[in-house]
């Protein structure tokens, strides 16, 4: 059976094909630029990477072009082998705690919860219902970002404002990432070949969480209302002193929606270096003696070494760290440099080891009080089991 995986932007749509249940990716690829001039899309498909310019009006076109793929190439020889499409949501809000299937009703919530998501959650609904008109006998899931945090404390996911606006707004800690941080740890269960594990995950990528995991479940995780609370990222500044929003709008004038792409768009590695919002050109700046890019590098390093630290201790201890994303994947010194600085806990870093990108590798000594562990991210696949077994239930 076919899975189709698809995350769908504004003018985007990212789509992996999935044989069920052997997991194996049949196609693989990306249409850009829907709905604006020079649009195009590239896919992989036995191991090739071909990239075509075509004119792409509307999502519709696109999974209509997708199909044609799916066909030409053999991958299908009938729309209805395909049996499942899963579409990533940024925000599902306190509404979802696991993927549900894509009713009128479940689309009506999720567009309700686009003014905390407006960018995501709009433009998923127009991949939603394009899939639907183009592959209408294919079982339409949605799989949400925040769906694996639904499990937080009131303690954990509350703001220390008045309640009123918890109550009113719905002003509260809803986390992201987390179709990653859920693969990634159950990967590690697998990995120790237990579930009753403590799990501390950093998905450091261009934008970074970390979560609390304790027997498969969301203990607490940095991300915030909405993407830009925690840690120091590429653009997004992270944690900081709220009263500095307003003090710093007052000083320059600038109103709430110029504040908010500041904060997500002109901060982060990128405000304190002034070079990028890339670790490798930060690190490449480090390198070339840049004393920005040095500084921007270890207040990104001191953060995510402060949630490690206070997560140890919520969870009471544990059992393993695990890296991944873009960041995490592939910043040989990045890990070192978090994991040198936890040497207080006994971790210690294998140098060789550590000395790897994108693969799944253990990083620490045989002698390491804590293992620490690279896991590459696998949202899209993550997104095809569950929409593969809520096919299976029927
Ligand atoms: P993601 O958002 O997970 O796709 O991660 C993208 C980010 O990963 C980029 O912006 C880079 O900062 C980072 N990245 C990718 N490759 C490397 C690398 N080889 N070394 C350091 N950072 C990397």
């Amino acid at each position: 059976m076919i899975i189709l995986s698809v995350n769908a932007g504004s003018s985007s749509l990212k789509f992996t094909g999935f044989e069920m249940p052997s997991e194996d990716i049949l196609i693989s690829g990306v249409f850009e630029r829907i709905g604006i001039d020079n649009s195009f899309y590239t896919i992989k498909l036995n191991g090739e990477k071909i990239r075509k310019e075509k004119s792409l009006p509307d999502h519709k076109v696109a999974f209509q072009i997708l199909i044609d793929e799916l066909t030409n190439n053999k991958i299908v020889s009938s729309l209805d082998e395909i049996k499942g499409i899963g579409h990533r949501i940024v925000q599902g809000g306190a509404y979802f705690n696991k993927t549900e299937i894509a009713t009128d009703e479940v689309i009506e919530k999720i567009e309700e919860l686009s003014s905390l998501a407006p960018l995501h959650n709009p433009a998923a609904i127009i991949g939603i219902k394009a899939a639907k008109d183009v592959m209408p006998n294919a079982l339409q899931t949605v799989v949400f970002d925040t769906a694996f945090h639904q499990t937080m404390k009131e303690e954990e996911f509350m703001y220390a404002v008045p309640y009123t606006w918890y109550k009113e707004f719905g002003i509260r800690k809803y986390g992201a990432h987390g179709t990653s941080h859920k693969y990634v740890s159950q990967r590690m269960n697998e990995i120790l070949g237990r579930m009753d594990t403590k799990l501390i995950t950093c998905h450091i990528g261009n934008g970074a969480s970390i979560c609390a995991i304790e027997n498969g479940k969301c203990v607490d995780t940095s991300m915030g209302l909405t993407p830009n609370a925690g840690l120091i990222m590429g653009s997004r500044c992270g944690d900081m002193d709220a009263t500095v929003v307003t003090y710093a709008m007052e000083k320059t004038g600038m109103s709430p929606k110029e504040m908010n792409d500041v904060l997500n768009k002109q901060s982060g590695l990128l405000g304190i270096s002034g070079i990028s919002n890339d670790s490798r050109d930060i690190e490449d700046g480090i390198k070339n003696g840049n004393e920005r890019c040095l500084l921007a590098q270890n207040m990104y390093v001191k953060r995510i070494v402060e949630y490690i630290a206070k997560y140890y201790v919520l969870l009471g201890g544990c059992d393993a760290i695990i890296f991944t994303a873009g960041v995490g994947e592939n910043s040989v010194m990045t890990r070192k440099q978090v994991l040198d600085k936890l040497a207080i806990l006994g971790i210690k870093v294998d140098n060789e080891a550590n000395e790897v990108r994108g693969i799944e590798q253990k990083i620490t000594t045989d002698d390491s009080k804590i293992p620490a562990y690279i896991i590459p991210t696998n949202e899209e696949l993550m997104i095809a089991k569950d929409t593969y077994s809520l096919v299976l239930q029927g």
